[in-house]
C-alpha cells in the first residue's frame, strides 16, 4: 500500500514505550514469514517492535480512512494507533507489518494511540486461532507489553501487536475517498487493490464492479465461516471490514459458549446491531456501504447492486456448506438444510454449550459403537432423542454414508472462549504470560488433543456467562 502516496498516509513516528518486554510470539508465523527467529527473541526485535528503535531507511505511516460506525456516517477515522512499519517479501507473498498501539497519529480524535496488554493479548490469541481454524484472519507475530500506565475504565499497561496482513486496506479507506469527493485517489486506490489482490477483475467489461463482486464473495464465505465457528465480531462497522474479506481489528469479539442466535458479545452494543445471527445482514449492509463508496468509478447503480446481489446466493450456499460439514454432510445433501435447520434449534432450546456439542458429535459420529456424552449436553433428553432419530432417519434414507472425517475436521476442539481469554490476561497482568504461549500452542492445533489441557475443551465456568466485554481497547 506505501506505493499509493501521500493522499493515503501520514508520516508519524512510533513514540517509545519504557521497559519493554516480551509477553509472546507466534513462531508458526515467524516461520511463514521467513523471520529469524534468533532475531526475534532478541533486543533488537524487542526494542523495534515496540516502537522504540526504527530500522534505518524505513518510514512509519499511519493511514486515513472514513467509516460507519452502528449505522452512522462517522466521518474521517484512520489509523489511531497503528503505524504501519514496512512491507515484507514472504515466500507467501508480500505482508504489511503493523505496529498496533504504537502511539498517537494525526487520526488519534480522543484517543492516547495505545492498546492495552488486556486487548492486545485477545487480538494476539484469536487472529492466530482463526488462522488455525482455516478462516481469513490477519496475523499477529508477537506482543510486547510496557509498564507504561494507560487509562481506560481502570489503569491498565500499554502494550504492542504487530500484526500483518498482505493489506489491511478497508471498506472504510473507499468510503473515506469517495465521500470526500477525492474521487482521483478513490480510483487509484481501487485499481492497486484489483491489480495487487483482484487480477481477474481487470478483465471484466466494468472492473469496478466486479471488484465489488469478488469482495462480496470473500465477505460471504467469510460470513459463513464465522457463523459455523459461532464467531461474533462485536464491532462490524465499515471501518473494520477488509477489503480483502480477512477478520480485522479483534475489540468485544467471542466465540459463543451456549448456543442463542440473538447473542449480543460487545456490552456496548445495547441494541444488538452485531448480535450474531445478524452479522450476515450487516455485512451486506456494510457491502452496500463500499458500493455506494465505489458508484463513482462503476458508473450505474445498477451495476454496483448486480454486483451486490452475489451475496445474496453465495452467503447461503457457503453457510448450508459449513453447517452441513459439521453435520458430516456435504451441502448438496437433499437433507443439509433441514438438518442444519432442526440441529441449531435443538441448541437453542436449551442454549446448548456450541463447541462442546459440535466436538462430541463429531466423536459419536467417528465412533458410534463407543459411549458418547452428548445426551449429557441436554436436559430434554426426549427432544435430544428425537433429533438423533431424525438425524439418523435422515442420512440412512440416502445412499452417501455421513462423512465422520469431514465432521472432524469442521469441528474445532479448542476455541478461545472468553474465559479462557480472561484467565490468561489475569494471569499476564500479575506478570505471569506463560499461559499465553500454551494457549497460542493449543489454538494453533485446535483439531488435536491436548490431553493436559482438556479443561480448556470443557463447559465454561457459571462465572463465564458474567464476562462483559466492551468497545474499551
Ligand atoms: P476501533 O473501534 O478499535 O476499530 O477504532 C475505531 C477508530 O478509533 C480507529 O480509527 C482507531 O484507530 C481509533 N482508535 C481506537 N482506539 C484508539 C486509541 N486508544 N487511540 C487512538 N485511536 C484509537
Ligand atoms: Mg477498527
Amino acid at each position: 500500500m506505501s506505493e499509493l502516496g501521500s493522499a493515503f498516509f501520514a508520516s508519524v513516528a512510533p513514540t517509545p514505550l519504557p521497559q519493554p518486554h516480551w509477553v509472546a510470539h507466534s513462531l508458526p508465523l515467524a516461520r511463514e514469514l521467513g523471520l529469524d527467529e534468533e532475531w526475534l527473541r532478541s533486543e533488537d526485535a524487542l526494542q523495534t517492535l515496540t516502537g522504540n528503535r526504527v530500522p534505518d531507511g524505513t518510514h512509519t505511516r499511519a493511514s486515513v480512512y472514513s467509516g460507519h460506525q452502528f449505522g452512522n456516517w462517522a466521518g474521517q477515522l484512520g489509523d489511531g494507533r497503528a503505524l504501519m512499519l514496512g512491507e515484507l517479501d514472504t515466500p507467501h507473498g508480500t505482508r504489511e507489518i503493523q505496529l498496533k498501539g504504537a502511539g498517537l497519529t494525526p487520526f488519534s480524535r480522543m484517543g492516547d494511540g495505545r492498546a492495552v496488554l488486556r486487548s492486545s493479548i485477545r487480538e494476539f490469541l484469536c487472529s492466530e486461532a482463526m488462522h488455525a481454524l482455516g478462516i481469513p484472519t490477519t496475523r499477529a507475530l508477537c506482543i510486547t507489553g510496557s509498564p507504561q500506565p494507560v487509562r481506560r475504565e481502570n489503569v491498565e499497561t500499554a502494550a504492542v501487536v504487530t500484526r500483518t496482513a498482505p493489506s489491511f486496506i478497508r471498506f472504510g479507506h473507499f468510503e473515506h475517498f469517495s465521500y470526500g469527493g477525492q474521487h482521483d485517489e478513490l480510483s487509484r486506490l481501487a485499481d492497486h487493490v484489483i491489480d495487487r489482490f483482484y487480477p481477474d477483475c481487470r478483465a471484466a467489461a466494468n472492473p469496478y464492479a466486479a471488484l465489488l463482486q469478488a469482495v462480496s464473495e470473500r465477505t460471504a464465505h467469510l460470513m459463513a465461516q464465522w457463523q459455523a465457528v459461532g464467531f461474533c465480531h462485536g464491532v462490524m462497522n465499515t471501518d473494520n471490514m477488509s477489503i480483502l474479506g480477512l477478520t480485522l481489528d479483534y475489540g468485544p469479539f467471542q466465540f459463543m459458549d451456549g448456543f442463542n442466535p440473538d447473542h449480543i458479545c460487545n456490552h456496548t452494543d445495547t441494541g444488538g446491531r452485531y448480535a450474531y445471527n445478524r452479522q450476515p445482514q450487516v455485512a451486506y449492509w456494510n457491502l452496500f456501504c463500499l458500493g455506494q463508496a465505489l458508484l463513482p468509478l462503476i458508473g450505474e447503480p445498477d451495476d454496483a447492486m448486480a454486483a451486490l446481489e452475489s451475496y445474496k446466493t453465495v452467503f447461503p450456499a457457503a453457510l448450508t456448506q459449513r453447517m452441513a460439514a459439521k453435520l458430516g454432510l456435504s451441502g448438496d445433501h437433499p437433507h443439509a438444510k433441514t438438518l442444519v435447520d432442526s440441529t441449531l434449534n435443538l441448541l437453542a432450546a436449551e442454549r446448548t454449550d456450541y463447541p462442546l456439542f459440535w466436538h462430541q458429535f463429531s466423536g459419536w459420529l467417528a465412533h458410534p459403537e463407543q459411549p458418547t456424552l452428548l445426551q449429557d449436553l441436554f436436559v430434554d433428553r426426549d427432544r435430544f432423542t428425537t433429533w438423533l432419530a431424525q438425524y439418523q432417519e435422515h442420512t440412512n434414507q440416502y445412499h452417501q454414508a455421513p462423512d465422520a472425517n469431514l465432521a472432524s475436521k469442521s469441528n474445532p476442539k479448542y476455541v478461545l472462549r472468553n474465559h479462557l481469554a480472561q484467565t490468561t490476561i489475569a494471569q499476564a497482568e500479575q506478570g505471569d504470560v506463560a499461559m499465553v504461549g500454551e494457549l497460542l500452542t493449543v489454538l494453533h492445533t485446535p483439531f488435536n488433543e491436548h490431553p493436559a489441557f482438556e479443561s480448556w475443551a470443557a463447559l465454561p465456568p457459571d462465572w463465564a456467562a458474567h464476562i462483559e466485554i466492551s468497545c474499551s481497547s
